[in-house]
């Protein structure tokens, strides 16, 4: 990029990251964002502005760097990534960036090369890859964790000799990057979520099979607790060396190659059908729930192809802490339990927090996706009674067929509400199935109004 002009589109925290990185490799950086916060935060660290959806704006600029949140293409196009494809300008990414950038440098001088791991998927991405982190970090090993969770991928400081890098990326990371070489390569699930955004299911599921590229990654993690994933595993499978794929499952025996299945709480990691490691999940309080097995099954896999021992993997899984608003408990008041997964913003990620705990008051509702319920209803056999909030609570209520709903519209109201009608044993559960936005800047802060909620209860 050297003495290059590059734009950068979109000004929050990893468009500015992006900025300052590409300013520090000697390029020349122009950069724009359509809303005033973005631009101030860029001025206030001296990043040169340029408003790119002017004519011509784009005339000497040798690439477009721009930032997750801009649709690039569905439902359509951003004006300033248009104008880029027609002039031919390249657009890629700070993740691009990033696999552009190993090799080169500091990354060279290695007697252990750094590995880098990339974790996608529809739900257990954050979960996953917090969990690889924490496993291989508690194995002895240099660890770093970024991408979609957590720091910039360009925040990221060269590792050492045998470190290893964890990113989390999403369907935009991947749908984008021009560049995306991980050494391990891991698929969780899918399910539909952001369809707007990739012009449906299809191009969903091709925004994330790009981390598994011809020539890709040398170790292929794959979840087949789906279609598409076991669609996914079987192409891999065909085309490279048998130990380069692992699949994974939180419900079927699998006899192939080789796997990590949980059934039934019970890790197994099977090679030609012979078992060669296990763990009681049951034990393991940070990780309840089959989906947080799934996760544990991903988490399994990546450090046993880089090296650690299944009695490692055990011990690290024991005090791994969980993370915030992931079926995360976070109070217990006279025997009932309330439990913030605020995160679980989509229908699927809702089930799998129904169906982890047993008699459930369930605070639910917010602005809903595409697709509407689904299957939602049927993982909803332990719930006792929702409290609907949003906006659109009483639409939403109506449509939680078959099961008691009351409309509370508030946090504040349905906190107060579920808490004086649980009984001892009962788990309040806030697993939203869908989005914040109508009443909350993002999930975090609707998790937190819950647990603020919770504490002030008298
Ligand atoms: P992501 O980063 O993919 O959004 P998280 O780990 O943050 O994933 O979890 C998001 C939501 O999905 C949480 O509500 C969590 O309870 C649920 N979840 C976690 N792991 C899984 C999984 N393997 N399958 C389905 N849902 C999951």
């Amino acid at each position: 990029v050297d003495g290059a002009t590059v734009a950068v589109l979109g000004l929050g925290r990893s468009g500015r990251t992006a900025a300052r990185a590409l300013a520090a490799g000697g390029a020349s950086v122009v950069a724009w964002d359509d809303g005033p916060a973005g631009r101030a935060a860029a001025e206030d660290e001296d990043i040169a502005l340029r408003d790119l959806s002017r004519p011509g704006a784009l005339d000497d600029v040798a690439a477009l760097i721009v930032s997750p949140g801009i649709p690039h293409l569905y439902p359509r196009p951003h004006p300033v990534i248009a104008a880029a494809w027609e002039a031919g300008v390249p657009v890629d990414n700070d993740i691009g960036l990033f696999f552009r950038s190993l090799g080169q440098s500091d990354w060279d001088s290695h007697d252990v090369a750094p590995k880098v791991v990339a974790v996608t998927g529809s739900n257990g991405k954050s979960t996953t890859a917090a969990l690889i982190h924490h496993v291989l970090r508690e194995g002895g090993r240099e660890s770093q964790l970024a991408g979609n969770i957590g720091r910039g991928v360009l925040d990221i400081d060269p590792p050492g000799d045998g470190g290893v890098v964890v990113l989390e990326l999403s369907s935009y990371q991947t749908e984008l990057a021009r560049s995306l070489t991980p050494d391990v390569a891991v698929f969780t699930n899918l399910s539909p979520d952001h369809l707007d955004r990739h012009g449906g299911m299809g191009g969903y599921f091709a925004a994330k099979r790009r981390l598994f590229a011809e020539g890709g990654p040398d170790r292929c993690i794959v979840g087949v607790d789906e279609l598409e994933g076991r669609f996914l595993a079987n192409q891999l499978a065909e085309s490279r060396a048998d130990d380069r794929v692992i699949r994974i499952s939180a419900d079927r025996k699998l006899a192939e190659g080789w796997s990590v299945t949980a059934r039934k709480g019970y890790l197994s990691e099977l090679r030609k059908g012979r078992q060669v490691g296990s763990i009681d999940l049951r034990e393991i309080k940070g990780l309840p729930g089959a989906h947080n097995h799934q996760n544990a099954c991903a988490a399994y896999a990546v450090a046993r192809t880089l090296g650690l021992g299944p009695r490692q993997i055990e011990a690290a899984f024991a005090s791994y802490p969980g993370l915030p608003h992931r079926s995360q408990l976070i109070a217990e008041r006279g025997g009932v339990r309330f439990v913030n997964d605020s995160k679980a913003t989509n229908v699927d990620s809702a089930a799998k927090a129904l169906a982890a705990f047993g008699r459930i008051r369930w605070i639910c509702g917010g602005l809903q996706k595409e697709g509407g319920l689904g299957g939602l209803l049927d993982a909803a056999g332990g719930v006792v009674k929702a409290y609907v909030i949003g906006r659109e609570a009483e639409a939403f209520a109506m449509s939680l067929t078959g099961i008691d709903a009351e409309v509370c519209t508030t946090m504040a109201d349905a906190v107060a509400r579920s808490a004086a009608e649980a009984e001892p044993g009962d788990v309040v559960l806030l697993a939203p199935a869908a989005a914040s936005f109508d009443q909350y800047d993002n999930f975090e802060q609707r998790g937190e109004d819950f647990a603020a909620r919770v504490a002030a209860l008298a």
